[in-house]
């Protein structure tokens, strides 16, 4: 019998939410778990039967000195490497900080445990090593994660959404924010959750990352000088997710 491609997964600055989501597939894990050997998962068993691994999923950010030689190792080890949620694969909320003054968040995050806590600049995977695939979303979406580790199982490259949440939030029915005098990111953010914050009566916060394409200009003139937002409140919704990329300078 052909042996099982063997996969794992790792954490970095994150709230682990992305394995949960994996921990809690419940039928459609144990239907992967027969054509897989899991090798490393924290969040459901200890330790680790060690490299090479055939796919690892990493989770969070990147945030100290210290993770860099830690995920170059994870590298080194995988023939692919997936960036596992928002945190991985645009850098997330984390990217907040480096918008703060370091003081300011050092006192907001750690108070006067600070010292303890040495962190550089927040950043996605991709800035420190290659990523081979992403699985957007904070959380990400399980239905998602199956397909994408079919394919990549499949030795194809997974298929992501490269248009806007606006399309998805039309197909819903649902009535744009703007015409509801409220902000929303989806008309730059990468589609593929079926505009599922916008259906459940929220706004997009950005967290799958931008579309390929997204036109900042024309989504800044829309939020400012169209839909009346202040610079201010349209860069504190774009810094929520998207601190890391150009969309927020
Ligand atoms: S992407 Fe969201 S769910 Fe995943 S680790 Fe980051 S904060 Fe948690
Ligand atoms: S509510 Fe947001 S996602 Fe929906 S159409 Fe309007 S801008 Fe696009
Ligand atoms: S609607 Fe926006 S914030 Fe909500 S899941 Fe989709 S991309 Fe993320």
């Amino acid at each position: 019998m052909a042996k099982k491609p063997k996969i794992a997964f790792f954490d970095f600055a994150g709230c682990e939410g992305d394995q949960l989501q994996i921990a809690n597939l419940e039928e459609a894990l144990l239907d992967l778990l027969g054509h897989i050997d899991i090798a490393a998962f924290r969040e459901v068993h200890t330790g680790d039967t060690g490299g090479p691994y055939d796919i690892s999923f990493v989770e969070g950010s990147i945030t100290r000195p210290e993770d860099e030689p830690r995920v170059k190792e994870i590298r080194d080890k995988s023939k692919l490497l997936v960036a596992l949620g928002a945190c991985a694969s645009i850098g997330g909320i984390n990217c907040m900080k480096n918008h703060m003054p370091e003081s300011v968040y050092r006192e907001h995050v750690y108070g006067d445990k600070a010292r303890w806590y040495p962190t550089y600049a927040a950043r996605p995977v991709s800035a420190v090593v290659k990523v081979d695939a992403e699985v957007h979303g904070c959380p990400i979406d399980r239905g998602e994660f199956v397909r994408i580790v079919k394919e990549l199982l499949l030795g194809r490259t997974p298929w992501i959404a490269d248009y806007p949440v606006c399309v998805e939030c039309k197909i819903a029915g649902n009535i744009c924010r703007y015409d509801m005098g409220r902000m929303c990111l989806g008309i730059v953010t990468r589609a593929g959750c079926n505009a599922c914050c916008i259906t459940e009566g929220a706004h997009c916060w950005g967290c799958r990352g931008l579309a390929p394409h997204a036109n900042l200009d024309a989504a800044r003139y829309a939020m400012q000088d169209r839909a009346g937002f202040t610079r201010e409140e349209v860069q504190d919704l774009l810094r929520m997710y998207l601190g890391f990329s150009q969309a927020t300078l």
